[in-house]
């Protein structure tokens, strides 16, 4: 450990109750600020590119795809009956509207990682295929369904280590292209995921100590093997720029409906939070749009606040929550994370509003109260950002700070539903048996 403890607490008035696990409310003191970033908006843009150009190929290989032109998007929906008994439950006068963003429901692999994880390996392919002359960027990629590019991608391997969502996607787009894929898992990975990827010919590796352990494993086995790509899940640039093409999709679908974003309208967004990738993308992306009127907050599991921990210290990835006392135990599975992506904390070190931290058994009540009142069906992780904005609108200094008192009656809170929908239904039930036994 390079960092001295008791300091730490001495500076962070929430370390301590962190420690506890108990909630906290974390309010980012350099949220604004101006910055460089490591991306701009054409990294972002040629991302969208080539998501585009794949998408004649995804409509052949994942016919789910069609009703969207093959392009792996999930929908927007309002959510009243939900922001009623939030109000009831929170004791708040929950003023606004509030959206579902349905990552949940996205096509192929039913979670937020179908932006970031797809796209990766979308890239890799993409390079193989140009680089051996099999393909050109202005050819209709179609083509890749046809037998002569699983055979070149054959020759090649993806490895990645998960807590589960980002190995189904993984999996599942790699073994569809052709390509050798090794899943290392923890073993609180659900099994219902390790058999799923077993079936559709991907490789698992288990690993009986927690991810992080098993993204170590993973690079290590893909090192050996020059002919292997890795994923990176605690830092990869293709990951993180797959998510924040979510940006702008947004914004097509805010228009869409007629709702209008603006400095009058300002938007807070919850986003559940594991490594940071998917969440932090997905945030850059929202700020390319929206600038200061967008406001972006993370959710983590009390057990498991790898990102609060490594914002509020400065300490990003040089701080793990077993350092604190943590065990990193959760239900949240797909948040189950110890320490942060060593890419994400410093750019959203002036991007994010704050970090609130979740218990599992709230998470179960509102998994439970979602599916009674707009029976909607998600993961435990998936629940993790309804609990923000009752903080949010309850914290006058925030919003005195932010100029937003008077601004509330019009504003948009979108709850990231991140994941759930290719849960087995008698998991679901168990899901839902236990978050109605809470509550
Ligand atoms: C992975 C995941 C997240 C968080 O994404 P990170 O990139 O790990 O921060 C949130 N919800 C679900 C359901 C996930 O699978």
């Amino acid at each position: 450990m390079t960092f001295n403890l008791e300091k730490l607490k001495e500076e962070n008035a929430m370390l301590l109750p962190m420690m506890e696990a108990e909630t906290i409310f974390w309010l980012n003191p350099n949220n604004g600020e101006v910055a460089e970033y490591p991306f701009n908006e054409n990294d972002v843009a040629e991302v969208e590119a080539r998501l585009r150009r794949f998408a004649s190929y995804l409509r052949i290989a994942f016919p789910q795809t069609e009703a969207t032109n093959g392009i792996i998007e999930s929908p927007l929906i309002e959510i009243p009956k939900m922001q009623k008994a939030l109000s009831k439950r929170y004791g708040i006068a929950h003023r606004g509207t509030l959206l579902m963003k349905c990552d949940s429901h996205l096509p192929v692999s039913g979670s937020i990682k179908a932006r970031g994880g797809i796209h990766e390996v979308l890239k890799f392919a993409e390079d193989i295929a140009i680089e051996n002359g099999l393909l050109k960027k202005e050819d209709d990629y179609a083509v890749l369904a046809e037998p002569r590019f699983k055979e070149l991608f054959s020759q090649y391997s993806v490895a990645v280590g998960s807590t589960g969502n980002l190995g189904l996607s993984i999996g599942i787009i790699s073994a569809k292209l052709g390509f050798h894929v090794t899943i290392h898992m923890s073993s609180d990975a659900r099994q219902w995921k390790k058999d799923m990827l077993r079936e559709r010919g991907a490789i698992v590796v288990e690993y009986p100590d927690d991810y992080q352990k098993a993204v170590a494993e993973g690079r290590k086995e893909a090192a050996k093997d020059p002919m292997c790509h890795f994923v990176d899940d605690e830092g990869s640039a293709d990951l993180f720029l797959g998510y924040a093409t979510a940006g702008k999709r947004l914004d097509r679908q805010l228009k869409e409906k007629g709702i209008v974003i603006d400095e009058d309208h300002p938007m807070f967004v919850y986003l559940p939070c594991g490594v940071g990738g998917g969440p932090g993308g997905v945030a850059f992306g929202l700020k390319q749009v929206y600038g200061s009127n967008v406001h972006c907050f993370f959710s983590e599991p009390t057990h498991a606040p790898c990102m609060a921990l490594g914002m509020m210290t400065g300490l990003h990835d040089k701080i793990a929550c077993s350092d604190i006392g943590l065990d990193g135990k959760t239900a949240a599975d797909g948040l189950a994370v110890g320490r942060a992506s060593r890419l994400v904390g410093k750019i959203m070190e002036t991007q994010l509003d704050g970090v609130f931290t979740v218990e599992d058994e709230e998470l179960y009540q509102l998994l439970f109260l979602l599916s009674e009142e707009e029976k909607q069906y998600i993961e435990p992780s998936a629940c993790a950002g309804f609990p923000g904005i009752a903080k949010v609108l309850s914290h006058e200094e925030y919003l005195k700070k932010n100029g937003l008192v008077d601004k509330m009656d019009q504003a948009v809170h979108v709850v990231w539903a991140t994941g759930g929908s290719m849960v087995p239904t008698e998991e679901m039930q168990d899901y839902l048996k236990k978050g109605k036994e809470l509550i």
